[in-house]
């Protein structure tokens, strides 16, 4: 069984939007100073020595994860969250001027920021705290109140996130409600004012029919094939270092993980030497065997455990080679780090995400075949360069399109909170992190403010001297 967690019954979810709509609009006029207090809560939680090292037990338990991992991509960055929110909540929150046509002389037009309300986040189990806790911190600085649906196959974590909510928040504002589809099922049939996503493109189309019944807004952080170019220009030993670490970290579970590599053909042998080198560095450098490597996460159950299994078993019948690893152990959930080559682009692991250390090498002769491969596809999450030429990189740029690219690194978009955080169509609808989240959860209010009435001039009876001024007015304005 890949999940104890039971579902939330369906009259508690009820109550609970119930007393969230009632309460939503008494958060509404909450200060900068409100907001952040309670930030400030989440932060002293996560930094108490007790707490974190609970949390991290919980990571370790369901996923493996490795002590720096869980440091660096679930703690730190909720950590480095809070302290950007706190920097710019007051000019973010702040009533934004814009200038007014001149055919509506004595008036003043401004934005101003509202609350959406009670916002629901439904989030995955590859980053089980982060990516359920991160969208809250949003949902907070805007002014909403927050039901959290965290994933039931990271149990422990999820178990973990309620007793934290409850004890940091009245269920008022934020709850948690546990459980798998039949919990996530009665969430999406209630009026939500927004709906924030984590997951599979599939699940996120559920989530949007959902949401087409009651008009709820959307956020969908959603997945793909994320492809990684690699280019002649580049250093092949320092590239395939990076790709290494950014495709076998969290076990190759991240939905920004380079999912295939692009290769020259003339550099692929160089290639294929050097991460052989970097996999031994990283997770063998005792040579005790990278099945004991502290240093690898596992598969976080046996269903996608399984799925893994039939993507590389399916891709050896259609003629892909396995240069190294290609060992799992379905008891413990270990999957030793894959290397194929020779893949078929009709075999089943070049044709969905595979979300496990499973790397398929595809090599090109000319980069316009490389373009091609990436733009049969549905535009990606994450789209990696490794090159040392601009020219190079820019004409990967400008002829494909993905939710975001870094050029000669991994993964480190996501730390970014200047820099917006999503994907683009299949990959995902809407954007988050820093600014981009707080807009996620709050509406854009045009307000408007007439001093002299300046409609005055267009009230009938529309006589000759009106019928003047409305033509005028393409010109005025
Ligand atoms: P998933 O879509 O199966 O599940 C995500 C959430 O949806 C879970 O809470 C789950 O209980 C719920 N859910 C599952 N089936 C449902 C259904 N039929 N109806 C309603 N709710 C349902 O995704 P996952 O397996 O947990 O995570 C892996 C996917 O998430 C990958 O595609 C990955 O790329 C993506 N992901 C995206 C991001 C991002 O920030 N864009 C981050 C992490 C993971």
């Amino acid at each position: 069984m890949d999940t104890n967690v039971k579902d939330t019954p369906s009259a508690e979810i009820k109550r609970l939007f119930a007393k969230q709509t009632n309460f939503a609009p008494t958060l509404k006029s909450t200060t900068v100073g409100d907001r952040l207090k309670k930030l400030d809560h989440i932060y002293k939680y996560i930094l108490d020595a007790n707490n974190q090292s609970k949390l991290k037990a919980v990571l370790a338990a369901d996923l493996g994860k490795p002590e720096v991992e869980a440091m660096t991509s679930e703690i730190s960055i909720l950590l480095n969250s809070i302290k950007d929110i706190k920097h710019k909540l007051r000019s973010w929150m702040a009533d934004k001027k814009v200038s007014s046509p001149l055919v509506f002389l004595g008036t003043t037009s401004k934005v101003h920021y509202e609350p959406k309300g009670v916002a629901l986040i439904i989030s995955p189990w590859n980053y089980p705290f982060q990516l359920c806790i991160n969208p809250l911190l949003y949902a907070i600085a805007a002014g909403c109140t927050a039901i959290l649906k965290p994933s039931e196959y990271s149990q422990h974590t999820s178990a973990y996130i309620a007793d934290m909510i409850a004890s940091l928040f009245s269920e008022e504002e934020v709850a948690v409600c546990q459980g798998g589809i039949p919990t996530s099922e009665t969430l999406l049939s209630l009026p939500f004012n927004h709906m924030y996503f984590t997951g599979s493109p599939t699940v996120g189309k559920i989530v949007m029919k959902s949401a087409s019944d009651h008009l709820s807004s959307v956020t969908l952080e959603l997945g793909g094939k994320s492809p990684c170019f690699v280019d002649q220009t580049v250093n092949i030993d320092a590239a395939a270092k990076k790709i290494v670490w950014g495709k076998f970290f969290n076990c190759g579970q991240t939905c920004i993980a380079p999912d295939y590599i692009l290769v020259p053909t003339s550099k692929e042998k160089e290639f294929l030497t050097a991460l052989k080198k970097h996999l031994q560095a990283h997770y063998d450098a005792d040579g005790k065997g990278i099945k004991n490597s502290p240093d690898l996460g596992r598969i976080i159950n046996e269903k996608h455990f399984d799925k893994l299994v039939s993507l590389l078993a399916d891709a050896i019948s259609k003629g892909a080679n396995i240069e190294t690893g290609g060992k799992y152990e379905k008891g413990t959930k270990y999957m030793e780090p894959t290397i194929l080559t020779g893949v078929d682009m009709e075999a089943d692991i070049m044709k969905e995400e595979i979300f496990g250390p499973l790397m398929p090498i595809i090599t090109y002769d000319d980069v316009q075949q490389a373009i091609n491969i990436v733009n049969d596809k549905p535009k990606p999450l994450a789209l990696y360069i490794m090159s040392g030429s601009k020219k190079y990189t820019e004409h990967v740029i400008n002829n494909t399109s993905a939710g975001g690219t870094v050029v000669n690194d991994l993964l480190i978009h996501f730390a970014n909170h200047n820099l917006p955080f999503g994907g683009v169509n299949n990959s995902g609808i809407g954007k988050s992190h820093g600014k981009h989240g707080f807009m996620a959860f709050s509406n854009e209010r045009a307000v408007m403010n007439s001093k002299i009435s300046a409609s005055n001039l267009l009230h009938p009876p529309y006589t000759g001297f009106k019928r003047k001024i409305a033509s005028l007015m393409g010109k005025w304005i």
